[in-house]
């Protein structure tokens, strides 16, 4: 979706295009782009004279003779292009405007998302899909109005931001870019945003805008915002798409959430959340000691919740316990957990279908958990996180690692029956070596007990510093 520093350049390239042209005949091929009033439309604008071009966020605006304004939207993937009228048309040409010169200016859109209003300088500012748009960045002077507009705004400053109507021009990709030059949590609800912060929003949102709107407007879509401009600028993104990736301030990997549906890129060390507890996961083999780091956790007085326990407590459950037995087709039996293991023993491939059902159910209990806590360390050893797809509900990710020498002496201490069903979980488990480039933290765990537990500690005072 072009951003407001794409549409800055479409009206920059455009202007000259159409300026002092008058539109002698104008094609609708797909209504919906003007709101199903395609006759109207027709009449309205035929006949007059482009004047200028303005824009508003991320809407142009024509001024046209007699008073007459057109305003367009591109969403997702309008375009303009100037063609000449010899020339074929463009294959999602939407809407046709003829000019007095033997060009056409083709509006071009493959989804046909982009709309196009009828209006006039009078009433165009009042326009109800431009009338609640807040101002841009460029125009705030002061943040007071903004943080009397958000006291009451619990929806992460993310989601608000893209609402355009505290200040309008960010979507998705600059929301991300001037959050974490921000240093701001995208979660962090939008009443917690302090006065500073707000300052250093509006300056990086000029900034990065102005430096996108001189770059040309990023191309994470191909664009075409004029004839033969093919938007083949690069803005260097140090958020945005980079998930995975190192922060390019402190090296921590960049992580991926979906915040109200909006996939979103942040750095968790720089960009912390108000407010709010870090949430910190251990993953490890089986027998590399990661319920001994939770302890160390539990110990120190943080909240502290094992998915073992959890999964326990689930399997524990009768109405569980009934629907394990449906979606596995297997018999109910007086202890469960026995019959489940000979179940699995015999079709391996239902591991899959129960972890489906389990893995929900145990990140349910988690967040239920976390929520009531007021601790300000929130920590679970999950340890299938990344096969369960509970990477993203973290902040912090630790790995509690163990030479295979020590896991097979520690896990031959475990009763003979239960180690070979433990053994084929640990193969599983190899997701721990495929995702350790995701390890905020990696505890080496072949000493002893004193030793991790000061390993623990040097962490847990890390993470404390990122609240302060
Ligand atoms: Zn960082």
């Amino acid at each position: 979706m072009p951003e407001l520093p794409e549409v800055e350049t479409v009206k920059r390239v455009l202007e000259p295009i159409v300026k002092g042209r008058k539109i002698v005949k104008i094609d609708v091929l797909r209504a919906t782009i003007v709101n199903n009033q395609a006759e109207t439309f027709v009449h309205y604008f035929e006949n007059e004279q482009f004047l200028s071009i303005s824009r508003i966020g991320k809407f142009l605006i024509f001024h046209l003779s007699n008073d007459k304004v057109l305003i367009s939207h591109l969403r997702m993937e309008g375009k303009y292009i100037e063609l000449l009228e010899k020339e074929e048309n463009t294959k999602y040409a939407r809407v046709v405007f003829h000019l007095d010169n033997d060009h056409k200016l083709c509006y071009d859109d493959s989804r046909s998302f982009g709309r196009m209003i009828m209006s006039n300088e009078k009433d165009y500012l009042k326009e109800k899909e431009i009338a609640k748009l807040g101002p841009e960045p460029f125009n705030v002077s002061t943040v007071d109005e903004i943080i009397k507009q958000v006291k009451k705004v619990s929806l992460p400053i993310k989601t608000a931001l893209l609402s355009q109507e505290i200040i309008t021009g960010l979507g998705n990709i600059y929301v991300d870019e001037v959050l974490f030059a921000s240093g701001i949590h995208p979660l962090t609800p939008a009443k917690m945003i302090t006065k500073q912060e707000w300052h250093k929003i509006i300056k990086e949102s000029q900034r990065i805008l102005n430096e996108a709107i001189e770059a040309g407007g990023s191309t994470i879509r191909s664009y075409h915002p004029g004839k033969d401009i093919d938007g083949n600028f690069q803005t260097s993104l140090k958020a945005y798409g980079r998930n995975g990736q190192k922060c390019v301030v402190c090296h921590t990997n960049m992580r991926f959430i979906k915040v109200n549906g909006r996939g979103t890129t942040f750095c968790p060390h720089c960009q912390i959340k108000h407010g709010a507890p870090i949430k910190i996961a251990i993953v490890g083999k089986i027998a590399s000691g990661k319920s001994e780091v939770l302890n160390q956790f539990d110990k120190a007085g943080y909240l502290a919740l094992s998915s073992d326990k959890i999964v326990h407590d689930l399997y524990a459950n009768p109405d569980i316990q009934k629907q394990i037995c449906k979606k596995l087709k297997m018999e109910s039996a007086p202890d469960f957990l026995s019959a489940l293991r000979e179940h699995l023993k015999v079709k391996s491939n239902d591991l899959d279908k129960l972890e489906k059902y389990v893995h929900p159910l145990v990140r349910k209990e988690i967040e239920n958990e976390f929520k009531k806590s007021h601790s300000n360390l929130l920590v679970a050893e999950v340890p299938l996180l990344f096969k369960a797809k509970m990477e993203n509900m973290f902040d912090v990710i630790i790995g509690v690692d163990v030479s295979e020498e020590i896991q097979l002496q520690r896990l031959q201490i475990r009763d003979k029956e239960k180690s070979a069903f433990l053994k084929r979980i640990n193969d599983v488990n190899n997701y721990f070596d495929d995702h350790r480039s995701e390890l905020d933290f990696i505890i080496d765990n072949n000493q002893d007990l004193p030793t991790l537990a000061n390993k623990v500690v040097s962490i847990i005072n890390k993470v404390l510093d990122r609240l302060n």
